[in-house]
């Protein structure tokens, strides 16, 4: 499974509570780098310093990080809950690409749709480094023109779940539970 959304849109938190549902491996690609970073490593070091601008982290470091954790993880036969994985088209198409050769399907794709006004109100409680408001501002356009494409790309695959994530935590993962049983079974 992916989650997709907008950066604010809950789709941490969502993936957390999933990821226990369903028994599947949480992945980050967020915190995996927050990891890195906090352990000092050059390549976490780097990282940093692009994510505290509100820049993505190039596609070659993500790819390789998370789709190593993704072969290791389907060796061991778990399942995958997705999130802030792919966000550009280039990672989408190098995922399908790996999945292709694991032999693994997405089952779904989670879209959460949220309002600009409720992102801004959320981010501004959270007080994460890169959640100031300039650097919300550019995580935001940086999300239109390069992660939302994606919808469209996963649309033509016929699996993209779309949720209203404007509620409650409580209400967004039902509505989340409602849509994807199904998909996930
Ligand atoms: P997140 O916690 O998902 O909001 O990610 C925090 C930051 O890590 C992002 O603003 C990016 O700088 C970086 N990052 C996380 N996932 C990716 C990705 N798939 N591609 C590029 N950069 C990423």
């Amino acid at each position: 499974m992916i989650m997709l959304g907008a950066p604010g849109s809950g789709k941490g938190t969502q993936a957390a509570r999933l990821s226990k549902e369903f028994d599947i491996a949480h992945e980050s690609s967020g915190d995996a780098f927050r990891k890195a970073a906090a352990e000092g490593t050059e390549a976490g070091l780097a990282a940093a310093e692009l994510f505290e601008r509100g820049e993505l982290v190039p596609d070659e470091t993500v790819c390789r990080v998370m789709i190593e954790h993704i072969v290791e993880l389907t060796s061991r036969g778990r399942g995958i809950l997705l999130d802030g994985f792919p966000r550009t088209l280039g990672q989408a198409v190098r995922l399908e690409e790996s999945l292709g050769e694991l032999d693994q399907e997405i089952d779904a794709v989670v879209h959460i749709n949220i309002d600009r006004t409720e992102i801004k109100r959320r981010l501004s409680l959270r007080g994460r480094a890169d959640d100031s408001e300039d650097v919300v501002q550019h995580r935001i356009a940086v999300y239109d023109e390069l992660t939302r494409p994606l919808v469209d790309f996963y649309r033509d695959r016929d699996v993209v779940v779309e949720i209203d994530g404007n509620h409650s935590v409580d209400e967004v993962h039902d509505e989340i539970l409602d849509k994807t049983r199904v998909a996930v079974r």
